[in-house]
């Protein structure tokens, strides 16, 4: 996989200034390797590729990743981006039904599609009509009725039934039949052929003009793999559209199409079809996507990690800058976490929301108050010396600050544990062990 493979070319790389033109020039090569077999077009291989080694040379080398790891996370964010970021919604009309038109080569999937959609719409609370213009197929029609029954939706349809009437009549009257009976989204499924064909083009921009639809959806069949250029580009030319529908995706195919459609189209890729079942059906994600084309599920979840990690180690060498001391934990910042901890209120209902921290509910629940107004004490009567190097603190120290904080020599000689147990906890997060619990909470 691809992951093995970066993970080869960077064994011993680390910690340079920057990524070095060798560094990215090896893991482009990778990277082009395994769009390509996502199934890519070429063209928009290269284009990518370039934009990445370009956006690559400007970066600064991480502290938390290794270089295949940063440009993994560039090409990561790059086809997130290019995908669409966030997902477009469909544009409802603002008076009378919505008309959705579906244009695509036969098979692609439209007429299960079709099907589909209007139950996504029906459990958006809307009420969708179907509309047959596939006349061209003996069958089509009644594939379209039988699909409406399962999702419980109406279809409309010529009288004379399969493989006969006009489809631009038909759509024309879908539209009145659907003000007149107050569906609020009307679904037009047309014909479509094996290839590309002028006739059917033809057809399709016919029904298109006499129903002026708010959304053109292209439906594009995942596994057609390079050929979806072409013919996304002949249905630009041929019909025009306003959005991408991907079908088919419970296959194997990585889904190249969907980067190479969105490119060459500027089109957005809004829904994706995953299944013979009408609920395999959702709203397009760019970063499901990403991850798919990319196929390094595994990479994305480290480099997600290692950045975490290295956001904690970061905010330790924050909290230890702040004491002052430029990298000890001292009893001054135990202290300033005290402070935090009261701060966020009511702890044990707050730590009871996050995963793993129930087992300190129970010591949260008897969080108390004054004890931290003890702590503060006790800190605030201890020299600047003793308060950074608690190990100083003897005997005769700790009856001093007993003394001078009115508290008992007990509780100076408990504070002091719980520092240094604290200490313990911040050490292993920084190791990466991840968080252990609220260091410094009473129990
Ligand atoms: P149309 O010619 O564009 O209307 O395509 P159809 O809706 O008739 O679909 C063609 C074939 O693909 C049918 O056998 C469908 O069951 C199948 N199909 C459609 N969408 C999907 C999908 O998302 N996944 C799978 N596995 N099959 C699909
Ligand atoms: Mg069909």
């Amino acid at each position: 996989t691809l992951s093995d493979r970066l993970a080869d070319t960077f064994k011993n790389l680390r910690g340079k200034g920057r990524l070095s033109e060798a560094d990215i020039d090896a893991t482009a090569r990778e990277i082009r390797i395994a769009l390509l077999e996502a199934d890519v077009a070429l063209p928009v291989v290269k284009e990518f590729t370039a934009a990445i080694k370009e956006r690559a040379r400007g970066e600064e080398v991480s502290g938390a990743l290794n270089p295949a790891q940063q440009i993994v996370k560039i090409v990561n964010e790059e086809l997130v981006e290019i995908l669409g970021g966030e997902t477009r919604r469909l544009r409802y009309a603002k008076t009378g039904p919505t008309v959705i038109m579906l244009a695509g080569l036969q098979g692609a999937g439209k007429t299960t599609l079709a099907a589909k959609l209007a139950l996504w719409l029906k459990e958006q609370g809307k009420s969708p009509l179907l509309v047959a213009c596939d006349l061209q197929r003996p069958n089509a029609v009644n594939q379209l009725q039988v699909n409406g029954e399962r999702v419980g939706v109406p279809v409309f349809a010529p009288e004379a039934g399969n493989g006969s009437g006009d489809p631009v009549a038909v759509a024309k009257a879908s539209i009145e039949e659907a003000t007149r009976k107050l569906y609020d989204v009307v679904i037009v499924d047309t014909a479509g052929r094996l290839g590309i064909d002028a006739e059917m083009m033809q057809q399709a921009a016919d029904i298109r003009a006499a129903v002026n639809p708010d959304e053109v959806l292209f439906v594009v069949d995942a596994m057609i793999g390079q050929d979806a250029v072409t013919t996304a580009l002949a249905f630009q030319e041929g019909v025009g559209f306003d959005g991408v529908v991907l079908t088919k995706l419970d296959g194997d195919a990585r889904g190249g199409a969907a980067l190479s459609v969105r490119s060459v189209t500027g089109k957005p890729v809004m829904f994706a079809s995953a299944g013979e079942k009408m609920t395999d059906f959702d709203v397009f994600h760019p970063d499901r996507m990403a991850g798919r084309i990319l196929d390094m599920g595994d990479m994305l979840t480290l480099i997600e990690q290692a950045e975490k990690v290295f956001d904690q180690e970061q905010a330790l060498k924050a909290a230890e800058k702040l004491s002052g001391q430029g990298g000890d934990f001292t009893l001054e910042d135990f202290l300033v976490q005290m402070q935090q901890i009261r701060k966020l209120g009511s702890m044990s209902k707050i730590m009871g929301m996050l995963p793993g921290m129930g087992q300190f509910k129970d010591a949260l629940a008897n969080f108390d108050e004054r004890e931290i107004d003890r702590i503060q004490a006790i800190i605030q009567s201890m020299t600047p010396a003793e308060r950074d190097n608690p190990k100083m603190i003897d005997g005769s120290r700790r009856l001093r600050i007993s003394k001078g904080s009115g508290t008992q020599v007990s509780d100076v000689n408990t504070l002091v544990d719980r520092f240094h147990e604290a200490k313990k906890m911040m050490l292993q997060m920084a190791r990466g062990g991840g968080m252990p619990g609220m260091p410094g909470v009473p129990g």
